[in-house]
Formats: structure tokens, sequence, C-alpha cells
């Protein structure tokens, strides 16, 4: 029996590309954060030649990584809870209704239980909370915006995903009431169905369309350089953005009484020119809640495949 430590692998599945890395068994203390991304590496998705091919080809990459330890997996959807089943993925609808723990275990040969499977925005959270900017917090909420919003909830150092795993779906939190008189904005109404969500307000996507109504540059690293550089329309419309996140922050914050919250994704870099509105939303309110703190996230794209290891790790305890 060989005793060196085992290698555990974490992967991060999305559309396009799906990001892995490794840690080893023994690192859940405090890894080196620098070595820890420099091991991140990546493939292309490539859907086109079905589940059974992408399977094999995640497995194929994990056995690369130097997998002989439990596997983690990020993945963007919903599951089954209890059980894991994948039921809905917007961009990866060839894996819907497969339980990829139990595929990709019998392909690595991993006892089930080694193989830890859950939403893209759960393993970030983690990972943030792991090795990013949460370390050492131990109650906190990610909100990732890109596409969508993407949110994470963590409560006493673990993650908490409610009796059916859809706990703190914050994108999916209404902030914007559907007009009794039924005179709604289409753009407001959500892929969920529902009406007024706050990722139809302040995601990446929901940016650009803003900035495009308002007639400002649907680049939004171009509009967020000017905004940056002088008042005007670009820096008010971020301040607008802001707020109505802020409003989203403000409920999150009645019901959990968050403290801290990680702000990631690609529009979460823009977090300077959001404060402002986010913190004249939550102004609005005095009831005594401690101002909660907002920290850009730090790991980037790496923070999905790390707090998926990290979950794999948790499962050698
Ligand atoms: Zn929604």
């Amino acid at each position: 029996m060989n005793d060196s430590p085992r290698t555990v692998v974490g992967l991060d599945l999305g559309g396009t590309q799906v990001k892995g890395g490794f840690v080893l068994e023994g690192e859940q203390g405090t890894p080196d954060v620098e070595q820890t991304l420099a091991r991140t590496v990546a493939m292309d998705t490539d859907l086109d030649a079905g589940a059974d091919d992408l399977l094999d080809r995640l497995a194929g990459f994990a056995r690369e990584l130097g997998s002989n330890g439990p596997l983690g997996l990020g993945v963007p959807g919903v599951f089954e809870e209890p059980g894991g089943r994948l039921l809905r993925s917007a961009n990866l609808k060839t894996l819907e209704g497969l339980d990829l723990g139990a595929e990709l275990a019998d392909r690595l040969d991993l006892p089930r239980e080694h193989v830890c499977v859950d939403n893209d925005a759960n393993v970030a959270t983690y990972g943030e909370q792991w090795l990013g900017a949460g370390s050492g917090i131990q109650d906190l909420i990610m909100l990732t915006l890109g596409t969508g919003i993407g949110s994470g909830l963590v409560i006493d150092g673990q993650l908490y995903k409610g009796p059916t795993g859809k706990a703190a779906e914050v994108g999916h939190m209404v902030v914007r009431s559907l007009p009794a008189n039924g005179s709604e904005d289409p753009d407001l109404r959500c892929g969920c169905g529902a009406y007024g969500c706050l990722e139809r307000l302040a995601s990446a996507s929901a940016a650009i369309r803003r900035a495009g109504a308002a007639g400002l540059d649907t680049d939004l690293s171009q509009l967020c350089e000017v905004a940056r550089a002088q008042p005007g329309p670009e820096r008010e419309l971020l301040f607008e953005i802001g707020f109505d996140l802020g409003a989203g922050l403000l409920a999150t914050t009645a019901v959990l009484d968050v403290t801290c919250y990680v702000i990631g994704g690609g529009f979460g870099r823009s977090l300077d020119l959001l404060e402002p509105g986010i913190h004249a939303a939550l102004a609005e309110r005095d009831y005594g809640h401690v101002p909660p703190r907002l920290l850009p996230a730090t790991l980037g794209a790496s923070a999905g495949w790390i707090g998926a290891a990290r979950m794999a790790l948790d499962s050698l305890d």
C-alpha cells in the first residue's frame, strides 16, 4: 500500500470550457494560494459527440491531472436532492437526467461517495471561502455576476443548500414587482418564469441590455472604464444597477443577517463602480444590522475547480 497523499482533482464544467486542477490529501488547512492557482488547466467542453464522449473525456482529464482519490465536479444546473441527478442545465442539456457522480465514479473506479457533484455557484462559493476573498470568514454569500447571477451561501463554514438543494438563489429574488395593471417590461421577465428577478436587473447581461437602452457603449469593460474616468451617464447607470443589486442584498440580509458578500464573475470586477449604489440601497433600512462587507472575489475562474476539490477533500473526513 502506497502511503503518499492522494491526489484530489476538482473540475468545473462550463458550456465551452472545463477548468480543472488538483490538491493533495492533507491540504485541507491552508495550501499556498498562488501555487494552487498555478495548477489550473483547461480543456474544451465540446458537446458535439454527446454525453458519453464528454464523460469519457472528463474522466481522462481527471486521470491526466493525477486523480487517484476523491473527485469534485461543479456543473451549471439544478440537481435533484437527495440523489444528485442533474435535472436541468441550460448549457449542458445533453447531460440532463444523468447521475454525473455515478458516471464518473464508474469510469474512474472510485467509490460513489468520493465523487462530489454540485452546482457551479456552490463550488465557486466554497472555493472563495476556502482560499479566496472569504478565507477565514465563516458566514457569507457569494454572488457571481455573469450571464445570470449565481449564488452560494456558507453558514458556520459549511455550504447551506436547503432540503432540496435550492437555497440561496439570490439571483431569482424578486426585486421589482409586477405592475398590477399588467403593463410589464418584457426585459424583466426572467428565464425562470418570474417577473423582476435580481438577475434581470444586475447581471452582466442585464447591464449590457440597460446600457443599450440608455444609448451607451454596450461593451461593459469600455463602459466601466469611462465611468471610472469621469462622472456622467455611464457612472449613473452603474449607480442604478448597484442600487438594484443593493435591493437584493437588503432583502437577503433581512432574512439571513449576512455580514459578508463576496462578489465575483466578470461584471463583479466592477464592484468599485457598483458599490455607491449598493450602499445607497442598504442605507435605506436601519434595523441594527451591521453594514455587510463587500469583497471582490480573488480566485477568478479558478474558484470553481478549487471549491470542487475542497468538497472532494471533505469526503475523506
Ligand atoms: Zn428568475
